[in-house]
């Protein structure tokens, strides 16, 4: 009964998710077949709309692209891993990004790993949309700081931005599929990120002040010696 329960919510879920994506992927098609209208009625030279085209059909293939990590079936691809190597990556991932925009980053880190029980990919994949969210938040001379420790048996990472800030009555609706406040944003980072943390048994909080900055807070379960052995 319970079990019957959650698949009608899944369901749901889903069809919600379906149509705010049919929603979306309606829009740019609708333009791109208005450029085309134009040009071909008034016998314009195509290539004036070449960029507008372009940049229509990219952000359905980034809609599509990250639609899909909804959709995947749930990972098998756990193992102990250590979450400094994660953020590693990440930040090999956006340095130069940052540096072109005029943004520092301050990393600070326990130097032994933090080791959890994790699907790497998508750890990674979760820290790249709180890092990247950051970034684009702020105007150069911006401060990304991110602190990882360990509190009782919990990895605790801070990514904390001195960018624009989220007004107190946008901070659930930012974790809503397809909200974004940006041109070219699909608003489904927040969502993604959300989904992952929960599969990793982890908690995910944000603060902000408008104009000062936003933080988002990460903790995780932290493998014990005995758990990584085995
Ligand atoms: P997208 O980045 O495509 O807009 P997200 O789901 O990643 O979608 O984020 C949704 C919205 O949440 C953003 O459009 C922005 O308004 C807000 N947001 C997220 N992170 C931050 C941040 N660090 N600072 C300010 N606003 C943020
Ligand atoms: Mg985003």
């Amino acid at each position: 009964r319970e079990e019957h329960l959650l698949r009608s919510e899944k369901l749901r879920v889903v069809g919600e998710l379906a149509s705010g994506m049919a929603h979306e992927i309606r829009n740019p098609l609708t333009a791109v077949r208005g450029f085309l209208q134009i040009s071909k009625s008034n016998g314009y030279n195509i290539e004036a709309w070449y960029s507008l085209i372009m940049e229509e059909i990219d952000r359905m293939s980034e809609l599509t692209a990250e639609f899909l990590q909804f959709s995947k079936p749930q990972s098998t691809d756990f193992r102990a891993h250590s979450l400094q190597t994660c953020l590693q990556r990440v930040i090999a991932l956006t340095e130069s990004e940052a540096s072109r925009l005029g943004l520092k980053l301050v990393y600070e880190h326990p130097q032994a790993p933090l080791l959890l029980w994790m699907d790497p990919d998508k750890m990674v994949q979760l820290l790249l949309n709180l890092v990247k969210n950051a970034y684009e938040a702020m105007n150069p001379g911006g401060v990304l700081y991110i602190r990882m420790k360990e509190i009782s048996n919990r990895a605790v990472v801070e990514i904390q931005d001195t960018g624009v800030g989220i007004p107190s009555d946008r901070l659930e609706t930012i974790f809503h599929p397809f909200y974004t406040t940006k041109d070219y944003g699909t608003g489904l980072g927040l969502s993604i990120s959300y989904k992952i943390v929960q599969d990793h048994e982890g908690t995910l909080e944000v603060e902000s002040i408008v104009g000062e900055g936003t933080t988002f807070v990460l903790t995780f379960p932290v493998l014990t010696a005995a758990e990584e052995t085995g």
